[in-house]
Protein backbone atom coordinates (compact mmCIF):
# COMPACT_ATOMS: atom_id res chain seq x y z
CA UNK A 1 0.00 0.00 0.00
CA UNK A 2 1.34 3.20 -0.61
CA UNK A 3 -0.02 6.62 0.80
CA UNK A 4 -0.80 10.19 -0.39
CA UNK A 5 -1.12 13.54 1.81
CA UNK A 6 -4.57 14.93 1.81
CA UNK A 7 -2.74 18.42 0.69
CA UNK A 8 -1.95 17.11 -2.78
CA UNK A 9 1.62 17.98 -2.85
CA UNK A 10 4.07 15.40 -0.84
CA UNK A 11 6.12 12.06 -2.21
CA UNK A 12 3.81 9.44 -2.21
CA UNK A 13 4.73 7.24 0.41
CA UNK A 14 5.35 3.58 1.79
CA UNK A 15 3.82 2.51 5.13
CA UNK A 16 7.32 2.95 7.15
CA UNK A 17 7.65 6.00 6.15
CA UNK A 18 4.67 7.64 6.67
CA UNK A 19 4.59 5.81 10.11
CA UNK A 20 7.97 7.57 11.12
CA UNK A 21 6.83 11.01 9.48
CA UNK A 22 3.32 11.71 10.83
CA UNK A 23 2.80 14.75 9.25
CA UNK A 24 3.23 14.89 5.25
CA UNK A 25 6.10 17.63 4.15
CA UNK A 26 3.36 19.88 2.58
CA UNK A 27 1.53 19.91 6.16
CA UNK A 28 -1.05 17.75 5.34
CA UNK A 29 -2.20 14.05 6.75
CA UNK A 30 -1.44 10.58 4.55
CA UNK A 31 -3.85 8.27 3.95
CA UNK A 32 -4.01 5.41 2.11
CA UNK A 33 -4.09 5.72 -2.33
CA UNK A 34 -6.61 3.36 -2.27
CA UNK A 35 -9.85 1.96 0.65
CA UNK A 36 -8.57 -2.07 0.62
CA UNK A 37 -12.13 -4.33 0.42
CA UNK A 38 -13.09 -6.28 3.00
CA UNK A 39 -15.82 -8.24 1.23
CA UNK A 40 -18.58 -10.05 2.89
CA UNK A 41 -16.39 -13.46 2.89
CA UNK A 42 -13.85 -11.92 4.26
CA UNK A 43 -16.02 -10.54 7.26
CA UNK A 44 -18.01 -14.13 7.65
CA UNK A 45 -14.79 -15.79 7.94
CA UNK A 46 -13.13 -13.81 10.99
CA UNK A 47 -16.01 -14.76 13.13
CA UNK A 48 -14.84 -16.61 15.87
CA UNK A 49 -11.42 -14.66 15.58
CA UNK A 50 -9.60 -13.60 18.60
CA UNK A 51 -9.35 -9.97 18.29
CA UNK A 52 -5.45 -10.33 18.12
CA UNK A 53 -6.58 -12.62 14.79
CA UNK A 54 -9.00 -10.02 13.29
CA UNK A 55 -6.58 -7.06 13.72
CA UNK A 56 -3.80 -8.70 11.56
CA UNK A 57 -6.61 -9.62 9.03
CA UNK A 58 -8.20 -6.13 8.80
CA UNK A 59 -4.23 -4.13 8.88
CA UNK A 60 -2.60 -6.52 6.83
CA UNK A 61 -3.77 -4.76 3.22
CA UNK A 62 -2.19 -1.64 5.01
CA UNK A 63 1.24 -3.05 5.62
CA UNK A 64 1.00 -5.98 3.05
CA UNK A 65 4.20 -5.01 1.45
CA UNK A 66 6.40 -4.69 4.29
CA UNK A 67 4.93 -7.21 6.78
CA UNK A 68 3.83 -10.92 6.27
CA UNK A 69 1.02 -11.70 7.85
CA UNK A 70 2.41 -14.50 10.28
CA UNK A 71 4.78 -11.41 11.87
CA UNK A 72 1.57 -9.33 11.92
CA UNK A 73 -0.01 -12.02 13.90
CA UNK A 74 2.27 -12.65 16.37
CA UNK A 75 2.56 -8.30 16.24
CA UNK A 76 -1.05 -8.05 17.29
CA UNK A 77 -1.34 -11.07 20.16
CA UNK A 78 1.45 -9.14 21.88
CA UNK A 79 0.36 -6.33 21.68
CA UNK A 80 -3.34 -7.34 23.26
CA UNK A 81 -1.78 -9.65 25.86
CA UNK A 82 -1.50 -7.39 28.52
CA UNK A 83 -5.07 -6.21 28.37
CA UNK A 84 -7.47 -7.51 31.07
CA UNK A 85 -10.17 -8.92 29.24
CA UNK A 86 -9.74 -12.30 27.29
CA UNK A 87 -11.93 -10.61 24.57
CA UNK A 88 -9.80 -7.43 24.88
CA UNK A 89 -12.50 -4.74 23.72
CA UNK A 90 -15.63 -6.81 25.60
CA UNK A 91 -19.35 -5.92 24.89
CA UNK A 92 -22.12 -5.53 27.32
CA UNK A 93 -25.98 -5.17 26.36
CA UNK A 94 -27.90 -1.82 28.19
CA UNK A 95 -31.04 -2.01 25.93
CA UNK A 96 -32.96 -4.09 23.24
CA UNK A 97 -30.73 -2.52 20.32
CA UNK A 98 -27.79 -0.92 22.84
CA UNK A 99 -24.11 -1.87 23.56
CA UNK A 100 -21.26 -0.58 24.82
CA UNK A 101 -18.26 -1.35 23.84
CA UNK A 102 -15.52 -1.30 26.60
CA UNK A 103 -12.09 0.16 25.12
CA UNK A 104 -10.55 0.28 28.33
CA UNK A 105 -9.25 -3.04 29.10
CA UNK A 106 -6.03 -2.23 28.22
CA UNK A 107 -2.68 -0.77 30.75
CA UNK A 108 -3.85 2.93 31.14
CA UNK A 109 -7.89 2.14 30.85
CA UNK A 110 -8.89 4.46 27.95
CA UNK A 111 -9.25 3.26 23.95
CA UNK A 112 -5.48 4.78 22.86
CA UNK A 113 -4.20 1.91 24.59
CA UNK A 114 -5.59 0.09 21.39
CA UNK A 115 -3.52 2.32 18.92
CA UNK A 116 -0.34 2.87 21.14
CA UNK A 117 0.14 -1.34 22.23
CA UNK A 118 0.95 -1.51 18.67
CA UNK A 119 2.36 1.74 17.18
CA UNK A 120 5.11 1.47 19.56
CA UNK A 121 5.78 -1.97 18.30
CA UNK A 122 5.51 -1.41 14.54
CA UNK A 123 8.02 1.62 15.31
CA UNK A 124 10.86 -1.02 17.39
CA UNK A 125 10.51 -3.13 13.59
CA UNK A 126 10.89 -0.08 12.01
CA UNK A 127 13.89 1.50 13.86
CA UNK A 128 15.36 -1.91 14.19
CA UNK A 129 15.14 -2.33 10.02
CA UNK A 130 16.87 1.02 9.53
CA UNK A 131 19.26 0.63 12.30
CA UNK A 132 18.12 4.25 13.52
CA UNK A 133 16.83 5.77 16.75
CA UNK A 134 13.92 8.10 17.49
CA UNK A 135 12.69 11.20 20.20
CA UNK A 136 8.79 10.93 20.40
CA UNK A 137 8.20 14.04 21.54
CA UNK A 138 4.77 15.03 22.43
CA UNK A 139 2.18 17.06 24.75
CA UNK A 140 -0.90 15.74 26.62
CA UNK A 141 -3.74 17.03 28.05
CA UNK A 142 -4.22 13.36 29.79
CA UNK A 143 -4.95 10.51 28.34
CA UNK A 144 -2.68 10.74 25.65
CA UNK A 145 0.98 10.90 27.60
CA UNK A 146 0.24 7.85 29.52
CA UNK A 147 -0.60 5.56 26.71
CA UNK A 148 2.45 6.39 25.06
CA UNK A 149 4.76 6.39 27.44
CA UNK A 150 2.84 2.65 28.05
CA UNK A 151 2.82 1.76 24.07
CA UNK A 152 6.61 2.73 24.61
CA UNK A 153 8.23 2.29 27.69
CA UNK A 154 11.29 -0.10 27.74
CA UNK A 155 11.82 -0.27 23.71
CA UNK A 156 15.35 0.06 22.52
CA UNK A 157 15.37 2.27 19.83
CA UNK A 158 12.95 5.29 21.36
CA UNK A 159 13.79 8.21 23.71
CA UNK A 160 10.26 9.04 24.60
CA UNK A 161 9.42 12.79 25.97
CA UNK A 162 6.15 13.73 27.30
CA UNK A 163 5.37 17.30 27.98
CA UNK A 164 2.08 18.22 30.26
CA UNK A 165 0.54 21.16 31.99
CA UNK A 166 1.71 21.92 35.49
CA UNK A 167 -1.37 21.15 37.70
CA UNK A 168 -3.64 20.77 34.56
CA UNK A 169 -3.81 16.99 34.96
CA UNK A 170 -5.28 15.06 36.63
CA UNK A 171 -3.69 12.89 39.77
CA UNK A 172 -4.41 9.39 38.33
CA UNK A 173 -3.08 11.13 34.57
CA UNK A 174 -0.01 12.51 36.30
CA UNK A 175 0.91 9.27 38.08
CA UNK A 176 0.13 7.15 35.16
CA UNK A 177 3.02 8.91 33.22
CA UNK A 178 5.42 9.75 35.90
CA UNK A 179 5.15 5.81 37.82
CA UNK A 180 6.51 3.78 34.54
CA UNK A 181 10.19 3.61 36.23
CA UNK A 182 11.54 2.66 32.61
CA UNK A 183 15.04 5.16 31.78
CA UNK A 184 13.47 5.83 28.08
CA UNK A 185 10.46 7.93 29.60
CA UNK A 186 10.98 11.58 30.65
CA UNK A 187 8.13 13.55 31.62
CA UNK A 188 8.03 16.63 31.91
CA UNK A 189 6.02 19.01 33.51
CA UNK A 190 5.56 22.50 31.88
CA UNK A 191 4.69 25.93 33.63
CA UNK A 192 1.54 26.83 31.52
CA UNK A 193 -1.37 25.04 29.55
CA UNK A 194 -1.54 22.48 27.43
CA UNK A 195 -2.02 25.04 24.24
CA UNK A 196 1.66 25.93 25.88
CA UNK A 197 2.50 22.65 25.76
CA UNK A 198 1.08 21.72 22.21
CA UNK A 199 3.21 25.12 21.44
CA UNK A 200 6.49 24.00 21.89
CA UNK A 201 6.18 20.46 20.47
CA UNK A 202 5.32 22.32 16.96
CA UNK A 203 8.27 25.15 17.77
CA UNK A 204 10.61 21.42 18.48
CA UNK A 205 9.30 20.30 15.38
CA UNK A 206 9.88 23.10 13.29
CA UNK A 207 13.04 23.84 14.16
CA UNK A 208 14.93 21.78 11.48
CA UNK A 209 18.40 21.23 12.76
CA UNK A 210 17.04 20.26 16.26
CA UNK A 211 14.79 17.77 14.83
CA UNK A 212 17.03 15.81 12.55
CA UNK A 213 19.43 16.12 15.20
CA UNK A 214 17.59 14.25 17.70
CA UNK A 215 15.71 12.19 15.09
CA UNK A 216 12.13 13.45 16.11
CA UNK A 217 8.57 11.03 15.56
CA UNK A 218 5.53 11.98 16.34
CA UNK A 219 2.91 9.68 18.08
CA UNK A 220 -0.33 12.06 18.07
CA UNK A 221 -3.57 10.77 16.51
CA UNK A 222 -1.81 12.45 13.17
CA UNK A 223 -0.33 9.23 12.25
CA UNK A 224 -1.82 7.09 10.34
CA UNK A 225 -1.00 4.05 11.95
CA UNK A 226 -3.21 4.62 14.91
CA UNK A 227 -6.65 5.89 12.77
CA UNK A 228 -5.76 1.97 10.85
CA UNK A 229 -5.28 0.03 14.15
CA UNK A 230 -8.64 1.72 15.83
CA UNK A 231 -10.73 0.31 12.80
CA UNK A 232 -9.98 -2.94 13.87
CA UNK A 233 -12.11 -2.63 16.78
CA UNK A 234 -15.39 -1.78 14.37
CA UNK A 235 -15.09 -4.51 12.58
CA UNK A 236 -14.37 -6.95 15.62
CA UNK A 237 -17.73 -5.55 17.05
CA UNK A 238 -20.07 -5.61 14.31
CA UNK A 239 -18.88 -8.99 13.26
CA UNK A 240 -20.04 -10.12 16.58
CA UNK A 241 -23.63 -8.69 16.17
CA UNK A 242 -23.75 -10.28 12.82
CA UNK A 243 -22.13 -7.98 10.25
CA UNK A 244 -21.97 -8.36 7.15
CA UNK A 245 -25.28 -9.73 7.38
CA UNK A 246 -26.65 -6.92 9.31
CA UNK A 247 -26.16 -3.69 9.40
CA UNK A 248 -25.30 -1.63 12.32
CA UNK A 249 -24.19 2.01 13.69
CA UNK A 250 -21.62 3.23 15.97
CA UNK A 251 -21.72 6.39 18.27
CA UNK A 252 -18.13 7.86 18.91
CA UNK A 253 -17.21 10.26 21.66
CA UNK A 254 -15.14 12.68 18.95
CA UNK A 255 -12.64 15.75 19.61
CA UNK A 256 -9.80 15.14 17.33
CA UNK A 257 -11.94 12.74 15.22
CA UNK A 258 -9.48 10.39 15.42
CA UNK A 259 -11.85 7.25 16.48
CA UNK A 260 -14.53 8.54 14.34
CA UNK A 261 -12.93 8.59 11.28
CA UNK A 262 -11.49 5.32 12.17
CA UNK A 263 -15.60 4.57 11.95
CA UNK A 264 -15.63 6.01 7.87
CA UNK A 265 -12.24 3.61 7.06
CA UNK A 266 -14.07 0.80 8.12
CA UNK A 267 -17.45 1.80 6.11
CA UNK A 268 -15.06 2.41 3.17
CA UNK A 269 -13.57 -1.06 3.90
CA UNK A 270 -16.92 -2.82 2.81
CA UNK A 271 -18.30 -3.06 6.88
CA UNK A 272 -22.07 -2.38 6.72
CA UNK A 273 -22.28 0.89 8.72
CA UNK A 274 -25.71 2.46 8.81
CA UNK A 275 -24.63 5.41 11.14
CA UNK A 276 -21.68 6.83 12.20
CA UNK A 277 -22.79 9.56 15.01
CA UNK A 278 -20.34 12.19 16.03
CA UNK A 279 -21.02 12.73 20.06
CA UNK A 280 -19.19 16.16 21.17
CA UNK A 281 -19.36 17.52 24.27
CA UNK A 282 -19.79 21.49 24.81
CA UNK A 283 -16.94 21.90 22.44
CA UNK A 284 -19.06 21.42 19.62
CA UNK A 285 -17.51 21.83 16.61
CA UNK A 286 -17.85 18.80 14.93
CA UNK A 287 -21.85 19.08 15.29
CA UNK A 288 -21.81 22.56 13.82
CA UNK A 289 -20.03 21.23 11.15
CA UNK A 290 -21.91 18.22 10.25
CA UNK A 291 -25.21 20.20 10.60
CA UNK A 292 -24.29 23.68 9.09
CA UNK A 293 -21.62 22.69 6.90
CA UNK A 294 -19.65 25.94 8.67
CA UNK A 295 -16.20 24.97 10.44
CA UNK A 296 -15.08 27.66 12.29
CA UNK A 297 -13.35 26.88 15.76
CA UNK A 298 -13.45 29.02 18.63
CA UNK A 299 -11.86 28.86 22.09
CA UNK A 300 -11.93 25.41 24.35
CA UNK A 301 -14.22 25.16 26.59
CA UNK A 302 -13.31 22.89 29.96
CA UNK A 303 -15.98 20.56 30.63
CA UNK A 304 -16.66 17.20 32.92
CA UNK A 305 -15.24 15.28 29.75
CA UNK A 306 -11.89 16.98 29.39
CA UNK A 307 -10.03 14.42 26.38
CA UNK A 308 -12.76 16.01 24.32
CA UNK A 309 -11.99 19.64 25.19
CA UNK A 310 -10.27 20.76 22.05
CA UNK A 311 -11.59 23.09 19.09
CA UNK A 312 -8.82 22.41 16.31
CA UNK A 313 -9.56 18.94 15.42
CA UNK A 314 -6.63 17.53 13.82
CA UNK A 315 -8.12 14.41 11.71
CA UNK A 316 -10.67 16.40 10.51
CA UNK A 317 -8.69 17.39 7.28
CA UNK A 318 -8.98 13.67 6.28
CA UNK A 319 -12.48 13.71 6.35
CA UNK A 320 -12.63 17.20 4.17
CA UNK A 321 -10.30 15.40 1.74
CA UNK A 322 -12.76 12.19 1.71
CA UNK A 323 -15.62 14.82 0.89
CA UNK A 324 -14.11 16.72 -1.72
CA UNK A 325 -13.66 13.51 -3.52
CA UNK A 326 -9.95 13.46 -2.59
CA UNK A 327 -8.81 16.77 -4.21
CA UNK A 328 -5.96 17.41 -2.14
CA UNK A 329 -6.02 21.13 -3.97
CA UNK A 330 -9.42 21.94 -2.47
CA UNK A 331 -8.35 20.60 0.94
CA UNK A 332 -5.45 22.71 0.92
CA UNK A 333 -7.11 26.11 -0.09
CA UNK A 334 -9.55 24.84 2.68
CA UNK A 335 -7.22 24.61 5.57
CA UNK A 336 -5.22 27.44 4.00
CA UNK A 337 -8.61 29.73 4.62
CA UNK A 338 -8.73 27.94 8.39
CA UNK A 339 -5.17 29.72 8.91
CA UNK A 340 -6.00 33.06 7.45
CA UNK A 341 -9.20 33.63 8.33
CA UNK A 342 -10.06 31.75 11.18
CA UNK A 343 -12.88 29.33 9.34
CA UNK A 344 -14.35 28.32 6.19
CA UNK A 345 -18.24 27.20 4.88
CA UNK A 346 -17.62 23.63 3.00
CA UNK A 347 -19.92 23.04 -0.18
CA UNK A 348 -23.57 22.08 0.35
CA UNK A 349 -22.44 18.81 -1.69
CA UNK A 350 -19.42 17.79 0.70
CA UNK A 351 -21.61 18.65 4.07
CA UNK A 352 -24.41 16.44 2.26
CA UNK A 353 -21.81 13.27 1.45
CA UNK A 354 -20.90 13.77 5.24
CA UNK A 355 -24.23 13.98 6.69
CA UNK A 356 -25.50 10.71 4.56
CA UNK A 357 -23.19 8.73 6.84
CA UNK A 358 -22.71 10.57 10.07
CA UNK A 359 -25.23 12.21 12.01
CA UNK A 360 -24.44 14.10 15.23
CA UNK A 361 -24.94 15.56 18.92
CA UNK A 362 -24.01 18.03 21.38
CA UNK A 363 -23.93 17.38 25.31
CA UNK A 364 -23.18 19.63 27.84
CA UNK A 365 -21.70 19.22 31.37
CA UNK A 366 -25.58 19.00 32.72
CA UNK A 367 -26.80 16.61 29.88
CA UNK A 368 -23.23 14.12 31.16
CA UNK A 369 -24.30 14.21 34.42
CA UNK A 370 -28.09 13.48 33.84
CA UNK A 371 -26.70 10.73 31.16
CA UNK A 372 -23.98 9.43 33.73
CA UNK A 373 -27.23 9.30 36.64
CA UNK A 374 -29.64 7.39 33.49
CA UNK A 375 -26.97 4.96 32.78
CA UNK A 376 -26.57 4.48 36.28
CA UNK A 377 -30.03 4.51 36.99
CA UNK A 378 -31.56 2.43 34.73
CA UNK A 379 -28.90 -0.15 33.56
CA UNK A 380 -26.48 -1.00 36.23
CA UNK A 381 -23.93 1.10 34.61
CA UNK A 382 -20.88 3.61 35.44
CA UNK A 383 -19.82 5.42 32.35
CA UNK A 384 -17.30 7.82 32.13
CA UNK A 385 -18.26 11.68 31.07
CA UNK A 386 -17.07 10.64 27.33
CA UNK A 387 -18.74 7.73 27.00
CA UNK A 388 -21.76 9.26 28.30
CA UNK A 389 -22.10 11.92 25.39
CA UNK A 390 -22.13 8.83 23.13
CA UNK A 391 -24.30 7.33 24.89
CA UNK A 392 -27.12 10.05 24.60
CA UNK A 393 -25.90 10.53 21.56
CA UNK A 394 -27.20 7.38 20.22
CA UNK A 395 -30.38 7.55 21.87
CA UNK A 396 -31.00 11.28 19.99
CA UNK A 397 -30.41 11.05 16.76
CA UNK A 398 -33.05 8.66 15.71
CA UNK A 399 -31.44 4.98 14.16
CA UNK A 400 -33.98 2.77 12.68
CA UNK A 401 -35.78 0.11 15.11
CA UNK A 402 -33.96 -3.26 14.83
CA UNK A 403 -30.29 -1.59 13.83
CA UNK A 404 -27.97 -2.15 16.98
CA UNK A 405 -26.09 0.77 17.63
CA UNK A 406 -22.79 0.07 19.97
CA UNK A 407 -21.41 3.25 21.73
CA UNK A 408 -17.80 3.16 22.49
CA UNK A 409 -16.68 3.32 26.09
CA UNK A 410 -13.62 5.40 25.88
CA UNK A 411 -12.86 5.60 29.13
CA UNK A 412 -12.60 3.78 32.89
CA UNK A 413 -14.75 5.41 35.23
CA UNK A 414 -12.13 5.42 37.37
CA UNK A 415 -10.59 7.90 35.71
CA UNK A 416 -12.64 10.80 36.26
CA UNK A 417 -13.88 9.41 40.08
CA UNK A 418 -15.32 13.52 40.60
CA UNK A 419 -17.29 13.61 37.21
CA UNK A 420 -19.25 10.38 38.91
CA UNK A 421 -19.47 11.36 42.11
CA UNK A 422 -20.70 14.10 41.31
CA UNK A 423 -23.73 12.91 39.02
CA UNK A 424 -24.37 9.57 40.91
CA UNK A 425 -23.13 10.44 44.77
CA UNK A 426 -20.54 7.97 44.82
CA UNK A 427 -16.65 7.43 43.41
CA UNK A 428 -16.46 4.09 41.35
CA UNK A 429 -14.55 0.96 42.11
CA UNK A 430 -10.95 1.78 41.58
CA UNK A 431 -9.06 -1.24 39.41
CA UNK A 432 -5.90 -2.75 40.86
CA UNK A 433 -3.82 -1.18 38.36
CA UNK A 434 -4.74 2.29 38.97
CA UNK A 435 -4.10 1.75 42.65
CA UNK A 436 -0.98 0.41 42.34
CA UNK A 437 -0.19 3.70 40.17
CA UNK A 438 -1.31 5.64 43.09
CA UNK A 439 1.46 4.57 45.78
CA UNK A 440 4.61 4.13 43.05
CA UNK A 441 7.38 6.85 43.27
CA UNK A 442 7.00 9.18 40.43
CA UNK A 443 9.35 10.74 38.27
CA UNK A 444 9.36 13.89 35.92
CA UNK A 445 11.24 17.22 36.05
CA UNK A 446 9.77 20.77 36.06
CA UNK A 447 10.42 23.53 33.23
CA UNK A 448 9.42 26.91 32.54
CA UNK A 449 7.17 27.76 29.68
CA UNK A 450 10.30 28.02 27.25
CA UNK A 451 11.32 26.56 24.42
CA UNK A 452 15.40 26.54 25.16
CA UNK A 453 15.16 25.20 28.04
CA UNK A 454 12.84 22.15 26.99
CA UNK A 455 15.19 21.42 24.21
CA UNK A 456 18.38 22.11 26.06
CA UNK A 457 16.74 19.45 28.46
CA UNK A 458 15.99 16.75 25.80
CA UNK A 459 19.77 17.15 24.28
CA UNK A 460 20.98 16.65 27.48
CA UNK A 461 19.40 13.18 28.16
CA UNK A 462 18.82 11.75 24.89
CA UNK A 463 22.90 11.70 23.85
C1 LIG B 1 -8.82 10.98 23.16
C2 LIG B 1 -10.15 10.79 23.76
C3 LIG B 1 -11.33 11.15 23.08
C4 LIG B 1 -11.32 11.82 21.72
O1 LIG B 1 -10.94 10.94 20.69
P1 LIG B 1 -10.52 11.51 19.23
O2 LIG B 1 -9.98 10.34 18.51
O3 LIG B 1 -9.51 12.58 19.49
O4 LIG B 1 -11.77 12.06 18.60
C5 LIG B 1 -12.55 10.89 23.70
N1 LIG B 1 -12.60 10.31 24.92
C6 LIG B 1 -11.49 9.94 25.60
C7 LIG B 1 -11.65 9.30 26.93
C8 LIG B 1 -10.23 10.17 25.06
O5 LIG B 1 -9.13 9.81 25.75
Amino acid sequence: MRYLSTRGDAPVLGFEEVLLAGLASDGGLYLPETWPRLDADALRAMRGLSYAGIAARVVHPFVEDWMEPDELLAMTADAYAAFDHPAVTPMIQTGDDDWLLELFHGPTLAFKDIALQLLGRLFDRALARRGERVTIVGATSGDTGSAAIAGCAGRANMEVYILFPEGRVSEVQRRQMTTSGAANVHCLSIEGAFDDCQALVKAMFADRAFRERVNMAAVNSINWARVMAQTVYYVASAIRLGAPDREVAFSVPSANFGAAFAGYVAHRMGLPVARLVVATNANDILHRFLATGSYRPGAATPTLAPSMDIQVSSNFERLLFEIHGRDGAATAGLMARLGQSGGFEAEPEARRRAAALMASHRLDDDGIRAEIRRMYETRGVAVDPHTACGAAAARSVGIDGGVPVITHAQAHPAKFPEAIASSIGREPDMPASLAAVMTRPERFAALPNDLAAVQAFILGEST
